[in-house]
């Protein structure tokens, strides 16, 4: 174990599952305290039985302004600080838009867009405090829209618009945004589709490639929030070499 992280605190969302979960560990490996936030609290539970370090399992919805704020209140009350968020919760539910579903829409825009904006309204003021770190979860598809998927690209976009405002907001006040882009990751991701198609894409998709593991990701954030404190890593994208 290393300790390139001991004594700053990281809240990381949707670390219930994949890419959160990996970068949760990753970050406690790191000698992070760490507070893993997500609704199924089971999985939370077991994860933070597996950390090398302290962590601490929180239930959040992140489309609920009052979960967020209470979260991240409980992240300073029991570590004392704030260091370091991973905005990481995100949900996908691709297809046509002629005849879409709308409360999927909506429930993309309320978790992955809006949700990513509370937690950094709330958590701002104790970044400010500390000189720390926002680590925004995008995708690719926050920087290539494609068919079937332009309500999550429509997220992922305006993640990167606002991480972009953010960080010439908070910059020269110490605290450093980073956009992490991921291309393929296997994970549930794509389960909560309720489209068959869209289902069967994606299955075929990953049998046609080595996609990424969720701790390639991981490694990535642990790489940007290890730097210097003069050096600003904003914009990572990683894709499976096989991913055209
Ligand atoms: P998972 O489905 O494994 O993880 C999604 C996480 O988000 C879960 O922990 C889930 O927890 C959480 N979540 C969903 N809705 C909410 C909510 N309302 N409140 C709090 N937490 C919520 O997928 P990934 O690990 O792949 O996804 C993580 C992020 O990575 C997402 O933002 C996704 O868009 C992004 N990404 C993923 C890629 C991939 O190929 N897998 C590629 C590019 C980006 P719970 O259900 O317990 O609340």
């Amino acid at each position: 174990m290393s300790n390139t992280l001991n004594g700053l605190v990281a809240l990381v969302t949707g670390a219930s599952s994949g890419i959160g979960e990996a970068t949760a560990l990753a970050l406690s490996a790191e000698g992070a305290r760490v507070a893993v936030a997500a609704r199924r609290a089971d999985r939370l539970e077991s994860l933070a039985r597996k950390a090398p370090d302290e962590m601490l399992a929180l239930d959040l919805d992140v489309t609920d302004q009052e979960s967020v704020r209470a979260a991240v209140a409980a992240t300073v009350e029991r570590f004392g600080a704030l260091d370091v968020l991973v905005n990481n919760a995100g949900v996908m539910l691709n297809g046509p838009i002629l005849g879409a579903d709308i409360t999927q829409w909506t429930r993309m825009v309320e978790t992955n867009l809006l949700g990513s904006m509370y937690m950094v309204h709330a958590s701002l003021p104790h970044l400010l405090e500390r000189g720390g770190t926002i680590v925004q979860v995008s995708s690719t598809s926050g920087r290539i829209a494609s068919a079937y998927s332009g309500v999550y690209s429509a997220t992922k976009f305006g993640i990167a618009a606002f991480s972009e405002s953010l960080r010439q907001e908070v910059t020269t006040r110490g605290v450093r945004v980073v956009v992490v882009e991921p291309g393929f990751v296997a994970t549930e991701l794509t389960s909560h589709n309720t489209d068959p198609t869209m289902v069967a894409a994606a299955q075929e998709m990953a049998a046609s490639m080595r996609t990424l593991r969720s701790e390639d990701i991981a490694n990535a954030v642990v790489y940007a929030v290890t730097q210097p404190e003069h050096v600003a890593v904003n914009e990572i994208l990683i894709r499976p070499t096989d991913q055209t």
